[in-house]
């Protein structure tokens, strides 16, 4: 919680800036909204939370800038409510396709990720489809040593979707429990990517019906707006199951986590909050509303 220090600065701290001593009017409201705007929570849900707390104003129900922020920490747990539940892990090989923009923390995301599921006592695998980096095999290798789990890759350049053809086929006949299928992020070559990552999908489909049962978007919360821009452009390729939001330590703009959630009714799965193996915690829309507002 005290890794959300920033945001909360940012929030509660501006909060407490523009309500504290004064009598909650529309007034304060309007300054609260360009506080919101200002923390990353997005134009479009910034004006719902307003548009709540105005009726609220209306009714004299906030007396004082504690009531105010009870009462905006309420609306955020709501919109965080809205958001559909990640599926369950049901299917063996449960099989989760691992999408984002270079640079994110994609790859330590999904080290982190099978660490976590590994520790649960899942037997995981990994699959790495990003063969346009060779650094990025390379590094999910590292993970998968370091986590003792087994990796399917292939050469530089090698069809992506093949080798996600290969994890699945791969994770069955291991008796695995959890198949992990990184993919490529190169943004420059945007149309190509998202062809690609479409076709990936298609084919872990065809080598298993209902798979993948999740496609997880990792976003990096330290570029803010930047994040709801990719979780829109995502979105649209391929259907998303959930989010991971990344690097939320150390930054002011974690608000970005309500616009998300707002916008695209996506669940966050998991934050990360840290470099380390250990630093992915499964997220709590309680949890992060009480680090803001404490
Ligand atoms: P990729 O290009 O998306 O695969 O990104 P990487 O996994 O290589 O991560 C890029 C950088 O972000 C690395 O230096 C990671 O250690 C760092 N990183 C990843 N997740 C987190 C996080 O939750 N917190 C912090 N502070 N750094 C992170």
């Amino acid at each position: 919680a005290e890794r959300l220090g920033k945001t909360r600065e940012k929030i509660s701290g501006s909060i407490d800036k523009i309500a504290i001593g004064r009598k909650i009017d529309d007034e304060v409201l309007d300054e609260l909204e360009e506080v919101l705007v200002t923390a990353d929570l997005g134009v479009k849900t910034t004006a719902e939370l307003i548009g709540g707390l105005r009726g609220k104003v209306r009714r004299k129900e906030l007396a004082d800038a504690e009531a105010l922020k009870g009462a905006l920490r309420a609306g955020i747990e709501e919109i965080f409510g809205r958001t559909a539940a990640p599926p369950a892990m049901t299917a063996k090989p449960h099989v989760i396709m691992v999408v984002g923009v270079n640079g994110v923390g994609k790859t330590t995301t999904i080290g982190k990720l099978a660490s976590h599921l590994s520790a649960q006592g899942k037997k995981v695998m990994l699959g790495a489809a990003d063969t346009f980096r060779a650094a990025a095999a390379e590094q999910l290798e590292i993970w998968a040593q370091r986590v003792g789990c087994p990796i399917v890759r292939q050469k530089e350049g090698a069809d992506p979707s093949a080798v996600a053809y290969d994890t699945v086929e791969a994770a069955v006949g291991r008796g695995v429990d959890v198949a992990i299928i990184d993919t490529a992020g190169r943004l420059h070559t945007k149309v190509n990517l998202m062809d690609e990552l479409r076709k990936i999908h298609r084919v872990i489909g065809k080598k298993m019906d209902g798979a993948p049962h999740e496609v997880i978007l990792v976003l990096d919360a330290t570029t803010g707006q930047n994040a709801l821009n990719q979780a829109k452009m995502f979105n649209e390729a391929v259907q998303l199951t959930g989010l991971i939001l990344t690097k939320l330590d150390g930054t002011a703009k974690g608000g970005v986590a309500v616009a998300i959630a707002g916008e695209l009714k996506l669940p966050i799965c998991y934050v990360g909050v840290g470099e380390h193996l250990d630093d992915l915690r499964p997220f709590d829309a309680r949890e992060f509303a009480e680090a803001i507002f404490g």
